[in-house]
C-alpha cells in the first residue's frame, strides 16, 4: 500500500492511497487544479484517481469535489447524509453540484465494501457535521486507519482503529493555546467540545491505546494553525509511542501546504 497525505488541516485535506492498482483520494479538500498538482508532484496523474472516500461534509474536506466530479468520472463514495450535504455545500458556494443518479456509491455508516482492491470499513464519528465517518482502508495485508475530525474518541472509534498498520489521526490543537487565543469564545466552546476536534493531549492517549505491534508509521494530522505546532504534535505522537513501548514506530507529520513522502507499507 502507498499512502500520501496531500494536505491536512483547516485549509484542505485529502489523502491519496494505492493498492493493487487501485487509486483512490479520502476527501477532497483542495481545489481541483491543487490536487493535480500535488498528485503529479508525488509522480501520480488526476485521471488515474478511480474514486474518491468523503468522511464528512466541511469544505475543509471537499471544496474542490462538485469542479472535479464534473470534469472525471470517478466514483462518489459518501453515506447518504453526507452526500446531501455535500452537494448542499457545494450550491451554497454557486459550485453547481447536483450529481446524476447511480453517481454517488452510499454506503450505510457502519458498513464495510470494497472499492476495487479496497476494503473499506466505515464507522461514525462524533463531529458537528451531517454524518461523520472515520475508514479503515485494507488491502488484505496492510490495514491504514484514517480518522481526522473527532470530537473524542469513542469506544467504537477505538475498537474500529485497533490492529492497524498505519493511522492518520487527529492531533489538532493545543488545549493551553485554544485557551489563550484570541478567538470568539463560541468557536472556542466548539473546538473543544465533543463533537469538535482532538486535542494533542487525548490524541496521545489515543495512539498510545492503538499503538500494537502492528503499528509501523503514524500520521499526526488536521493540525491547528492557529493553536497548535507541528513540534507539539510530534511531541504528543512520540510520548504515545514511548508510553505504548514501541520507539520503532514512525511519525510523518502532515502539513498544510505541502505533501508527506509517499509511505510504502
Ligand atoms: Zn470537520
Ligand atoms: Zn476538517
Amino acid at each position: 500500500m502507498e499512502i500520501c497525505v496531500l494536505a491536512s488541516g483547516s485549509s484542505g485535506n485529502c489523502v491519496y492511497v494505492e493498492a493493487g492498482g487501485t487509486r483512490i483520494l479520502v476527501d477532497f479538500g483542495l481545489s481541483l487544479r491543487e490536487t493535480e498538482t500535488r498528485l503529479k508532484g508525488i509522480g501520480r496523474s488526476f485521471s488515474e484517481i478511480t474514486a474518491v472516500l468523503c468522511t464528512h461534509d466541511h469544505t475543509d474536506h471537499c471544496r474542490g469535489l462538485a469542479s472535479a466530479a464534473r470534469r472525471h468520472p470517478f466514483r462518489l463514495v459518501a453515506n447518504e447524509g453526507t452526500a446531501r450535504a455535500v452537494e448542499q455545500t457545494a450550491r451554497a458556494a454557486k459550485a453547481s453540484f447536483s450529481a446524476p443518479p447511480g453517481r454517488w456509491d452510499i454506503f450505510e455508516s457502519g458498513a464495510a465494501f470494497s472499492v476495487g482492491a479496497l476494503t473499506v470499513e466505515s464507522f461514525g464519528v462524533p463531529h458537528d457535521a451531517a454524518d461523520t465517518v472515520g475508514y479503515v482502508l485494507s488491502d488484505g495485508r496492510i490495514r491504514l486507519g484514517l480518522c481526522t475530525d473527532l470530537g473524542m474518541a469513542t469506544a467504537v472509534i477505538r475498537r474500529r482503529l485497533a490492529g492497524c498498520d498505519a493511522l492518520i489521526l487527529e492531533f489538532n490543537h493545543d488545549v493551553e493555546m485554544v485557551r489563550q487565543s484570541d478567538r470568539p469564545w463560541s468557536l472556542k466552546q466548539r473546538i473543544l467540545s465533543r463533537i469538535g476536534h482532538l486535542s494533542n493531549e487525548d490524541a496521545c492517549d489515543l495512539l498510545a491505546e492503538l499503538a500494537s505491534e502492528r503499528l509501523q508509521v503514524v500520521f499526526p494530522a488536521h493540525l491547528s494553525e492557529a493553536c497548535n505546532t507541528a513540534a507539539l504534535a510530534e511531541r504528543a505522537a512520540l510520548a504515545a509511542l514511548k508510553r505504548a513501548g514501541r520507539p520503532a514506530t514512525r511519525v510523518v507529520m502532515t502539513h498544510h501546504h505541502q505533501t508527506t513522502e509517499v509511505v510504502v507499507l
